[in-house]
């Protein structure tokens, strides 16, 4: 029987990249729903080519323009839309591929389901951390990551017994700024800085690869997906991205998961596990490759690193803050309103203004996300 499958952001780098992978999937996954946030023009073809009869948009006007126009299926609007989709489709997974902080109610709600989650939206986990966790926990619903590195870690870590783990090693290609002084990042433009060296994406995550604060926001998943403290998680610059992530067992022994950067690997990881697929990607060529390098990240150059360990140290509502300012920094970089630098500068200072307390729920949590967007937005105006 075909695996059923919930898409969300399927217009997106990471959704029509799972809806490759589904084309090729022989039958064995089925596309019970999609979603997008406001292109319902793309999402109606893609609903057409697969044969899906409910979809949800999250911006009302667009859903009410793609109701009009399609009278084969169901269109869903604004952020309930998602949860009834979850809710209605009798899916075995969901995809969460929706950029950003606005993807956390769909974590939430596929988590309380029970059903299982494929998991790009990392937001889910920077911003939800321990409460996202305790609900997978309490419904058995099982995390699987889609990110490179975390896929790469749920591979390496499969096999290894409890406590013989001593670090997980995370790769960043260092984006396309790498090496640069500060100086050198004053003036950099909006297109050089989506000019990613090895990875096609998305472009608030390429622009969060640019200032590393990618890199951030994964130490902070990968810790609250594998339950991994702090200090045994460390960023490492390899400019190639072949290896994904390494693991450093307690016997001297580290793993490594190589391969050539193709997001539609880890994405058919997730979507079939625990079986495999073939897929369309060259065996890795070492002798082409050549050479392999690594190099410590600069953490003073690209602050952002910086700042999203210390809020993941801090914990309680630090990490959903640096979230929702770094959310809007990026808007303002991409709309051509704040410079480069002004990215980091504004998330430390909303951290500044807002320290962090704890968590205890759902709500407490939008609350924090509400607040950091007005404190940042009010600083980029000052
Ligand atoms: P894109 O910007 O390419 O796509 C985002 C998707 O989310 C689109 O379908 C978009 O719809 C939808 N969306 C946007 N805003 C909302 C909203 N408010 N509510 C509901 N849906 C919305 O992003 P990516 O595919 O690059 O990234 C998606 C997630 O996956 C991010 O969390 C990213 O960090 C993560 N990720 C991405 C990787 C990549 O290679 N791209 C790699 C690893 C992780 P619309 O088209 O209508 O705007």
């Amino acid at each position: 029987m075909a695996r059923r499958i919930v898409i969300l952001g399927s217009t997106g780098s990471v959704g029509s990249q799972a809806l490759d992978v589904v084309a090729r999937s022989a039958g064995a996954l089925e596309v019970v729903g999609l979603s997008a946030g406001s292109d319902w023009r793309a999402l109606l073809e893609q609903a057409v080519r697969f044969g899906v009869r409910q979809v949800a948009v999250a911006d009302p006007d667009a859903a009410a323009k793609a109701g009009e126009v399609w009278t084969a299926g169901r269109v869903l609007s604004g952020p309930d839309g998602v949860v009834e989709l979850v809710g209605a489709s009798g899916c075995d997974l969901v995809l969460n591929a929706i950029v950003g902080a606005a993807g956390l109610l769909a974590t939430v709600t596929t988590l309380a389901e029970g059903v299982d989650l494929a998991l790009a939206n990392k937001e889910s986990l920077v911003v939800g951390g321990e409460l996202v966790r305790q609900l997978a926990e309490a419904t058995a619903a099982e995390i699987l990551p889609v990110d490179s590195e975390h896929s790469a870690l749920h591979q390496l870590i499969a096999g290894e017994p409890v406590g013989t783990i001593d670090r997980l090693l995370l790769t960043a290609s260092g984006g396309p700024f790498r090496g640069r002084s500060r100086a050198q990042l004053t003036d950099v433009t909006v297109q050089e800085a989506l000019a990613h060296p090895t990875w096609s994406m998305g472009g608030k995550i390429t622009i969060d690869s640019a200032t590393l604060m990618n890199k951030g926001l994964e130490v902070i998943e990968a810790h609250h997906l594998f339950g991994t403290p702090y200090e045994q998680i460390e960023v490492i610059v390899h400019p190639q991205s072949i290896v994904h992530a390494m693991v450093s067992l307690c016997d001297g022994a580290t793993l490594a998961h190589l391969g050539y950067p193709d997001m539609r690997v880890p994405i058919a990881y997730a979507l079939h596990h625990p079986d495999r697929i073939d897929l369309p990607v060259a065996p890795l060529d070492l002798a082409s490759v050549g050479a392999l390098t690594f190099e410590p990240p600069d953490a003073d150059t690209f602050a952002c690193l910086r700042l999203a360990r210390e809020a993941g140290l801090a914990g309680g509502t630090a990490p959903c803050t640096l979230n929702a300012a770094n959310e809007v920094a990026v808007h303002a970089f991409l709309s051509g309103s704040l410079p480069f630098l002004g990215i980091a500068a504004v998330i430390e200072r909303t951290l500044e203004r807002l320290p962090a307390v704890a968590v205890h729920s759902f709500d407490s949590l939008m609350a924090a996300d509400s607040e950091a967007r007005r404190v940042a937005t009010e600083l980029l105006r000052s």
